[in-house]
């Protein structure tokens, strides 16, 4: 008789979905994931949150081990080596590499996946960080802007002496693939930070949108130093910025984008780029183009980068620079959802559209 009672007290209790239990939708599981050299956080919701966010962890590993510059064994390393060889590529690195050609085609070259060698040479790639002589920089330069990629039914082959690194583009191309795995598994919403890449799926619990913080490149041994909040849904926002990743010599700092026109750390007077787009159906695979975009409109400054987004007639997107001289400018497009943050000491300016 007890035994009944509370059964059918239990079973009430599952119908009304009263005595605290969890909103199916708002049962979350987080995991960090350190992959393609950076410190990444993935929170999924839902039912089936945990199995969600450990398929995305998957996909970005499996994704590490073919596109990897490092790894030896991936498939990057292996046409790397294959001193112009013919070599059979699967489908991800068939993808992006003729999202590189289009995306070095559109930015006149701004974007160039064949930057490797010069990667290198400035030691980015391997940690070695060193200033080359110029004449190294105009020799490997001729590598760079003489990027050729044969492409056969048997496979592709770089051009002699050539390499690529995908770092411009991998992560973004690994955001588009986790949309996949989150519709898959009914995710209804999750906040994935690639580093530098946001993926805000969906809303927050709630309702709503995502608060996604632009890091303020002034203040970066700051936590949560941020220059101004976007608040966004089913987006992506990636950011470039010369404060990820640089080195200092002789009192001068040398960061990780190469203009392939100089060979050198660009010096386009911005100090990052963040390309907003939507995530939601149609939108392809926006945030691989978010993140090809970053890269090439840091580099090309911020005019360019803007008569570049007014002619643009791909998928549409937003931008925000911040520049060396103290400005954020946003498009017009996020003018209700960017807030600058007044301690930063920043100015905010909306781009002419
Ligand atoms: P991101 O953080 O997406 O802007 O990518 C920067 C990374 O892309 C660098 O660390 C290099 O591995 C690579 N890279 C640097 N310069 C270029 C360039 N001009 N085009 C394509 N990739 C680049
Ligand atoms: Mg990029």
């Amino acid at each position: 008789m007890k035994r009944l009672t509370a059964y059918v007290l239990l079973l009430a209790l599952l119908l009304t979905g009263c005595g605290g239990s969890v909103d199916p939708d708002e049962a979350q599981e987080s995991i960090q994931v350190i992959a393609m050299d950076t410190a990444m956080l993935i929170t999924t919701y839902g039912e089936r949150s945990p199995a969600a966010a450990y398929a995305c962890e998957d996909t970005i590993r499996d994704l590490e081990a073919k596109l990897s510059r490092t790894d030896p064994d991936s498939e990057v390393s292996r046409l790397n080596a294959a001193g112009g060889a013919v070599l059979e590529v699967g489908e991800d690195l068939g993808v992006l590499l003729d999202a590189a050609a289009y995306y070095q085609f559109t930015t006149g070259g701004a974007f160039n996946i064949a930057i490797a060698p010069l990667a290198s040479a400035w030691g980015f790639t391997e940690d070695h960080f060193r200033v080359p002589s110029q004449e190294e920089i105009s020799g490997l330069l001729k590598l760079v802007n003489g990027f050729s990629l044969q492409q056969t039914p048997e496979g592709v082959a770089l051009g002699p002496g050539q390499s690529i690194d995908l770092g411009a583009i991998a992560k973004g191309y690994a955001a588009d693939k986790i949309v996949q795995v989150l519709q898959e598994y009914e995710v209804p919403r999750a906040n994935i930070n690639l580093g530098g890449n946001v993926l805000a799926y969906g809303t927050r619990p709630g309702g709503a949108p995502w608060r996604v913080g632009i890091q303020d490149p002034k203040r970066t041994d700051e936590p949560n130093a941020f220059a101004g909040v976007l608040e966004l849904e089913d987006s992506f926002a990636v950011t470039s910025g010369g404060y990820q990743r640089y080195f200092e010599e002789n009192g001068k700092r040398y960061h990780h984008i190469l203009d392939p026109a100089t060979g050198y750390p660009a010096d386009s007077g911005l100090a990052s780029v963040t390309v907003v787009a939507d995530c939601g159906e149609g939108s392809g695979l926006s945030g691989m183009m978010c993140d090809a975009l970053s890269t090439a409109l840091f580099i090309m400054g911020e005019e360019t980068a803007l008569d570049f987004r007014r002619n643009w007639s791909g998928l549409p997107f937003e931008l925000v620079l911040i520049t060396e001289d103290g400005r954020v400018v946003a498009t017009g497009g996020l003018a209700d959802r960017f807030t600058l943050d007044e301690s930063s000491g920043y100015t905010y300016e909306e781009a002419a559209s």
